[in-house]
């Protein structure tokens, strides 16, 4: 954002935009809250959206469009073939990423189903910063394994390290002189990371990581759903990136790389996706399943309304006035809820504010799922909608044993341009009032556990009368406020 001082010395993340369509929104009292959490058996994806106040669930699909998005999808060329909507953004792409090649595809893990498909074979290894729930999935699929070479640093939950996204470098070697060059399907880079709290990667470590893998003869694949906060980070955390535009850093980064895909939802505020690649050859034994998986070249499954706004969209991403909205929103939150001695993920990432259940709530067994059980507590006391990202989230052994999560986190996202400050102040006070009162907050049972993504549908049930306690508490502290 613009930096503006304010007189009286307070830092504000100023937006640079302003509304000009709104969504009402409803916040039922908390009475109702508690009725309707037991409704959805305490797991925030079965709420119906009518009933949440501030839903910050995640970023996907739900970031705001600007006037000129909105305006471009009016003249849309809607043609199955040689659409020149479909032009515009193959030549968009070509202009921010220098990459000659481009696949439209209908979102992001589409992208990861054909890279799948044409670079991994049984027993071949995909190493990686991180994975993604969707990456993991269609690799393993195909018969590959992933193999996690994130930093040790960088799951570290509290820590100052500005880029704890970045690969290490010595387990990337280990890994290759492991396993043989030619058994790597590709390295993967996510920049930035989703599941370790939107935790950005260096321009320095890409370097260094696409050297090793030019050295033998390796593809890196990078996932750029997340690019935007990305960008942002380089641009203020990395001293070889702050004489450079926005544009100048995001090619420097695409120049490192073999193939581009990223999810629309996302990176360029719309719907769909897309693969950008530098190799014709390559090109050319992806394109194939195109219109089988997606639908015909030139459309890919994306309306062609989204691709016009995602054109736009990805135009807008190398402006920094847009782009530094969300992660200075988070770091607003993060900064505020640790001066409240609430425990969150730092330093602040992209994405979304990470509350840390296992220090929030540590009285609480993690077979009990903490950060279920304070996903649903926030839900009680704000009607605000976090996503569990713990143990809930996890799969159990064949033989029902629970495997515990390394973290338990509530993510909070912050779609891009969607709230306003007043309403993260919001989150901010209920988060803190829920703090002081975390004696309250006691844990969850599953009384209905589906074998597969039990956190999508899995239902649970408090283990006591606590949550009646928490908002006989919340009455008696503020009144009859909602
Ligand atoms: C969301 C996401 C995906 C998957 O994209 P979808 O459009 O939801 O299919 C892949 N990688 C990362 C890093 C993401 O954040």
């Amino acid at each position: 954002m613009a930096n503006v001082a304010f007189y009286g010395g307070e830092t504000v993340p100023l937006e640079m935009h302003k509304v000009r369509i709104v969504q009402k929104l409803s916040l039922p009292p908390v009475e109702r809250r508690l009725e309707v959490i037991n409704q959805a058996g305490n797991n925030t994806f079965l709420l119906q959206n009518a009933d949440v106040f501030l839903d910050m669930l995640t970023d996907s699909g739900v970031n705001a469009m600007s006037d000129q998005q909105q305006a471009a999808m009016l003249v849309a060329d809607d043609s199955y073939a040689g659409s020149a909507t479909y032009t515009r953004l193959e030549s968009k792409l070509r202009e921010l990423f220098g990459m000659e090649w481009f696949l439209p595809t209908h979102q992001g893990r589409a992208c990861e189903h054909i890279l799948a498909k044409v670079l991994v074979t049984p027993g071949t290894v995909v190493p990686m910063n991180y994975h993604f729930t969707t990456t993991k999935a269609h690799i393993t699929l195909c018969g590959g394994t992933v193999e996690e070479l994130v930093t040790d640093a960088g799951l570290a939950v509290t820590s100052t390290l500005p880029f704890k996204g970045d690969m290490d470098i010595g387990k990337l070697t280990a890994v290759i002189a492991k396993h043989g060059a030619d058994k790597i399907a590709f390295v993967r880079v996510e920049s930035g990371t989703n599941l370790i709290g939107g935790q950005p990667v260096s321009l320095k470590n890409l370097a260094e990581v696409s050297a090793v893998c030019r050295e033998h003869g390796i593809v890196l694949v990078m996932d750029a759903s997340l690019l935007a906060d990305n960008l942002y980070f380089n641009k203020t955390r990395e001293d070889a990136c702050k004489g450079m535009t926005i544009r100048e850093i995001t090619r420097a980064i695409a120049d490192l790389c073999d193939v581009i895909y990223f999810s629309a939802r996302k990176l360029g505020c719309a719907r769909g996706g897309g693969i950008c690649i530098r190799d014709r050859a390559l090109y050319e034994r992806m394109r194939g399943f195109v219109p089988l998986y997606e639908g015909f070249l030139t459309y890919g499954g994306m309306s062609v309304r989204e691709m016009e706004a995602l054109t736009v969209g990805l135009d807008e991403t190398m402006d920094e006035d847009m782009i530094n909205q969300g992660p200075q929103f988070i770091a607003y939150m993060v900064d505020e809820l640790s001066k409240r001695g609430v425990p969150v993920i730092t330093p602040a990432g992209g994405l979304g504010c990470h509350v840390d259940a296992k220090r929030f709530v540590d009285h609480i067994p993690q077979s009990q799922y903490p950060a279920g059980a304070l996903a649903a507590a926030l839900y009680i006391a704000g009607g605000i909608r976090g996503m569990e990202r713990g143990t809930l989230s996890e799969q159990r052994e064949p033989d029902g044993r629970e495997v515990f999560a390394n973290m338990e986190l509530v993510r909070l996202a912050v779609p891009r341009r969607v709230f306003t400050l007043s309403q993260i102040k919001y989150a901010i006070d209920r988060l803190a009032w829920l703090h002081e009162n975390r004696a309250l907050i006691e844990g969850l049972i599953f009384y209905d556990e589906p074998e597969i993504l039990r956190f999508f549908y899995g239902r649970l049930k408090p283990v006591s009368d606590w949550q009646e306690r928490l908002v006989a508490k919340f009455r008696a502290d503020l009144g009859d406020s909602l």
